[in-house]
């Protein structure tokens, strides 16, 4: 949608398939961070989309057993804004949807389920989609998947995945907030167990992280010693794990870590989780996505309005795109096998390991892990130019 957004505005005329008949599916990441909300100022929207409900992070919390450390404080980030939004996904796509529809080269459908890459002579020139109306052929100069870390089109294209894997998976589920509950956001784990919350207003957006594969083996035990699991570890919810009926009150996301050798071909680039599947670790998934889209329109907007853009100008991208990339995966993959792993093992007594401790003596290295999450390696800025100024508001 960033994508299609950036692109329309700087007049490339540009379609934007979305197989789901709206945005409202929970959960896939609320997480709005400091170098998203600064391409919003760039942009000129940062006021606008402030308005919209939200909460605002500038901290960042973990705790093993009893000790609790600050893992990233975000006042001191570079940006305009020095703290993560928390807004629901699809109010953050409805606002860029609602923006795009002021550009008349701007095309949204909805329900269109991309299920096949055209090719023609070894170049891709489209795709096949499902629709309302039946199967339909969008034409294109320029085939962009940006659909999901289980791309259909990465996966027609035939593009070739290098799986990283991840020791975990995740069990999401909502728990009502009350008056008196601590802080905004914090992660909770003792031996075998680990419960994120992220404080959205009126509930907690909980997140029990567990061993790869281990959901079924959970569920047999039953709901009621998971509402346990979850009393236990982070006693201020036992009053209400009751609101948990039933195992329909929890979602299992299965984490992926992998990325593509080569994110393009001929005709087709793949960019954010098709190119890429983040790790939760962090929540840096959709600030990566969106910031592939911003150097994809830099790279190729002006290329677009002209002509068909070459294999090289797409190498381009993913040149760009591909140090963030491993950088943030390495860290992610760091975490995941050197904290995540030790704290799932049943057997263990985990604890901070020493990089952490030091957070605590010396609360100015805080500002590093922040800027890590809250930033991100080579932020990106938009460098295309409007088309189309003070335009009226689309109905
Ligand atoms: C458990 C879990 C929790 C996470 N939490 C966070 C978090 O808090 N913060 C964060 O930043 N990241 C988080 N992430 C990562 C984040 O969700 C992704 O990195 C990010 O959403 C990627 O954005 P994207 O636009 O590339 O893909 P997506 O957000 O997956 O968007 C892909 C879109 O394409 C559509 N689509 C899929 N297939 C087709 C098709 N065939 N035809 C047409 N449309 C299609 C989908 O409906 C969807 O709208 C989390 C990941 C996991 C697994």
């Amino acid at each position: 949608m960033m994508l299609g957004f950036l692109l329309a505005r700087a007049g490339v005329d540009v379609c934007v398939l979305e197989k789901h008949g709206d945005f409202l599916r929970d959960f896939r990441g609320d997480t709005i961070h400091p170098s998203t909300l600064e391409l919003m100022y760039e942009l000129g929207l940062l006021d606008e989309f402030l308005k919209r409900p939200h909460q605002e992070l500038r901290q960042i919390a973990a705790q093993i057993g009893n000790e609790m450390i600050v893992l990233g404080d975000l006042t001191h980030v570079p940006t305009h804004c020095k703290f993560l939004a928390l807004m629901p996904q699809w109010d953050f796509l409805n606002f860029l949807v609602e923006h795009a529809r002021d550009f008349p080269t701007f095309h949204l459908k909805m329900n269109a389920e991309v299920t096949e890459v055209v090719e023609e002579n070894g170049r891709v020139v489209g795709v096949r989609a499902k629709t309302a109306e039946g199967p339909q052929d969008v034409a294109a100069s320029l085939t962009v998947g940006a659909d999901g870390r289980h791309s259909t089109v990465r996966k027609q294209a035939g593009l070739e995945v290098i799986e990283i894997g991840s020791p975990m998976d995740v069990l999401w589920m909502r728990l009502s907030r009350k008056p008196g509950d601590p802080g905004q956001s914090f992660g909770h784990a003792d031996a075998g167990k680990m419960l994120v919350l992220i404080g959205r207003g009126e509930y907690w957006q909980c997140a029990f992280v567990i061993p790869k594969g281990s959901a079924d083996e959970l569920r047999q035990r039953g709901i009621a010693a998971f509402r346990e699991d979850i009393a236990r570890l982070t006693p201020f919810l036992r009053d209400r794990v009751d609101e948990l009926h039933d195992w329909n009150d929890v979602s299992l996301l299965t984490v992926k870590v992998d990325r593509l050798a080569r994110w393009y071909k001929p005709g087709l680039l793949c960019i954010g989780d098709a190119a890429h599947a983040m790790s939760p670790i962090g929540g840096v998934g959709i600030n990566l996505a969106i910031q592939d889209a911003v150097a994809t329109a830099n790279i190729l907007a002006e290329k677009l309005r002209r002509e068909i853009p070459s294999e090289s100008d797409l190498e381009k991208v993913q040149q760009r795109r591909m140090f963030p990339t491993r950088a943030t995966q390495w860290v992610q993959t760091a975490v995941q096998n050197r904290i995540i792993k030790r704290v799932l093992d049943e057997s263990s007594r985990p604890s901070f390991p020493w990089p952490f401790k030091l957070l605590k003596d010396w609360p100015y290295l805080q500002r590093i892990p922040a800027r890590i999450i809250g930033v991100g390696f080579r932020p990106e800025h938009v460098r295309t130019q409007a088309r189309y100024q003070n335009l009226p508001r689309a109905a």
